[in-house]
């Protein structure tokens, strides 16, 4: 029997411009599995809507690769610590004498991985283990040699590593043999519900949608993308959670899309502000690999972990359901729970209104998202947790407590997005719509607000405070 190379898809969902399966199919034939680690995904607060649209975009992969004559498989297991022997049983099933994979950043699952490596060297297989799936993969450090812990410098050597790289996109594997015809029979027993009118899983579509974003908003998604109310960012997150963009592929598509505005801009496409939201993605990613105690629930900053959060199951359900009487809070959870995503500036706005007006503990509203989003994405998530709680990597100053009105008033002017999502006050002026009066309230069956904003922010700036002095 011929021998073949294996690759392990996990959150690097795509065949094209993926690094283990450019490699691994250089020399042999490869056959590829994906693994369905329901319990540990759960355990992992992995969201019924990111599981189902995972699923659904690893169909389509397998459909794919009945094209180019690939055999996938879908393996399943309980939990990560089943998987080693799980690819060992299928690398011996199958004359597999090397395993490929990118490398996933945080610690769970760098443990795991090692354990596969592990064990598959005992039977002298050849475990390959790229390096992480970023845009710039390797550790980008400071001149000391330790990572940075300010994104500015971060991103000014990011940059220049950038330009330093080799950046072509990797091609799709060749044809290996004539069609086959893949089983997925696994993944159709499970049904995860999603919003499908929102988010496809279609590859070719996935793609598609970014090429029209850059084409229509690349240049003008610095101005819009803080207004919730219009769509100027790309909404690709759940996909490039899932790893179905490949980091060249992105950077390729960036650069062609300045080349064809003919004018001073084609050399300016490193500057590009979407392109500076990677790397902030790119810095989230490496933060598990330097400093793995994030990964275990822990503030980034030592002086934050005594700060004395608030139990406040009443607040916390509030704010989870919408109904906190800040009209832009309640709008921005709603969005969550009705689609699955949240726009940026809510996102911010969101965890913002939970640890520094309701005093809630950042890990609630981290494991709220993570539970709730299709973008979910364990690095993304607690960094923008721990940066709004001020207890992360260049997080937000612990002053900075954002005020729910005036950011209402600022981003969502005539309330057009709070209209969308909070229909109760929808007939309300531009004006009151941020801020409705205990008489409109009243007439309008919406919540009182569960705070004063003014004495919750002076109460939170007190007590970072003296923990800071500590
Ligand atoms: C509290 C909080 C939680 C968040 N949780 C997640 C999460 O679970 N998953 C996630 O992908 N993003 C998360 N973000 C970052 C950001 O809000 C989303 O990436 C963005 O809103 C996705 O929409 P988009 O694809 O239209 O983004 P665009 O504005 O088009 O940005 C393009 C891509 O850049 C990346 N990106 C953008 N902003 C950030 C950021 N601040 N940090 C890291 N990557 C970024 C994402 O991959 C995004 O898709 C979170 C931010 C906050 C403040």
């Amino acid at each position: 029997m011929e021998t073949e190379n294996l690759v392990w898809l996990r959150n690097d969902l795509r065949l094209e411009d993926n690094p283990a399966i450019y490699r691994a199919s250089k020399n042999n034939p490869i056959r590829i599995v994906f693994i369905l680690t329901l319990k540990q995904w759960q355990h992992h607060n992995v969201s019924e809507a990111r599981i189902g649209l995972m699923l659904d975009i690893v169909k389509n992969i397998s459909m794919q690769c009945n094209e180019l004559g690939i055999t996938f498989d879908v393996l399943k297991c309980n939990w990560f610590s089943d998987i080693p022997e799980q690819l060992n049983n299928y690398c011996h099933a199958h004359t597999i004498n090397e395993l490929w994979f990118n490398r996933e950043t945080p610690f769970d699952e760098e443990q795991r991985d090692l354990k596969v490596a592990n064990l598959l060297h005992k039977f002298n297989i050849q475990v390959n283990a790229l390096a992480h799936d970023l845009i710039v993969s390797q550790p980008v450090f400071n001149l000391s040699k330790k990572p940075f812990k300010v994104f500015t410098a971060y991103y000014k050597k990011w940059l220049l590593m950038l330009k330093n790289q080799n950046n072509n996109v990797l091609r799709l594997p060749n044809k290996q043999a004539q069609n086959v015809n893949n089983d997925i029979s696994l993944l159709e027993k499970h049904q995860f519900a999603y919003r499908h009118d929102l988010w496809s899983p279609c590859i070719d579509k996935i793609n598609s949608n970014f090429v029209t974003f850059c084409h229509k908003k690349l240049f003008t998604y610095e101005n819009l993308r803080d207004f919730p109310n219009t769509v100027g960012t790309s909404l690709l997150s759940p996909y490039l959670s899932l790893g179905c963009l490949g980091p060249r592929t992105c950077l390729h598509q960036i650069n062609s899309t300045y080349k064809q505005t003919n004018g001073e801009d084609q050399k300016n496409w490193i500057n590009s502000s979407w392109l500076r939201e990677l790397a902030w993605r790119d810095l989230y990613r490496q933060l598990m690999v330097h400093y793995p105690y994030i990964s275990k629930n822990q503030d980034f900053k030592a002086k934050t972990k005594t700060i004395p959060w608030r139990e406040d199951e009443i607040g916390f359900e509030k704010w989870c359901l919408g109904q906190t009487g800040f009209p832009i809070i309640d709008a921005a959870m709603r969005q969550l729970n009705q689609t699955g995503w949240m726009h940026n500036r809510l996102r911010m706005l969101a965890a913002s209104f939970l640890t520094k007006l309701l005093f809630v503990d950042w890990r609630k509203g981290e494991k709220y998202f993570m539970q709730t989003l299709i973008d979910g994405e364990f690095s993304a998530n607690n960094g923008g947790w721990q940066w709004s709680a001020s207890t992360g990597c260049d997080s937000a100053p612990y002053f900075r407590v954002f005020n729910p009105t005036l950011q209402s008033e600022k981003f969502d002017k005539t309330g057009g997005f709070i209209r969308k999502f909070v229909p109760e006050i929808a007939e309300l002026d531009n004006k009151s719509i941020h801020n409705p009066t205990s008489i409109q309230r009243q007439k309008l069956n919406y919540a009182e607000t569960v705070i004063d904003y003014k004495t919750a922010r002076l109460k939170a700036i007190e007590i970072f405070k003296y923990n800071n002095s500590q």
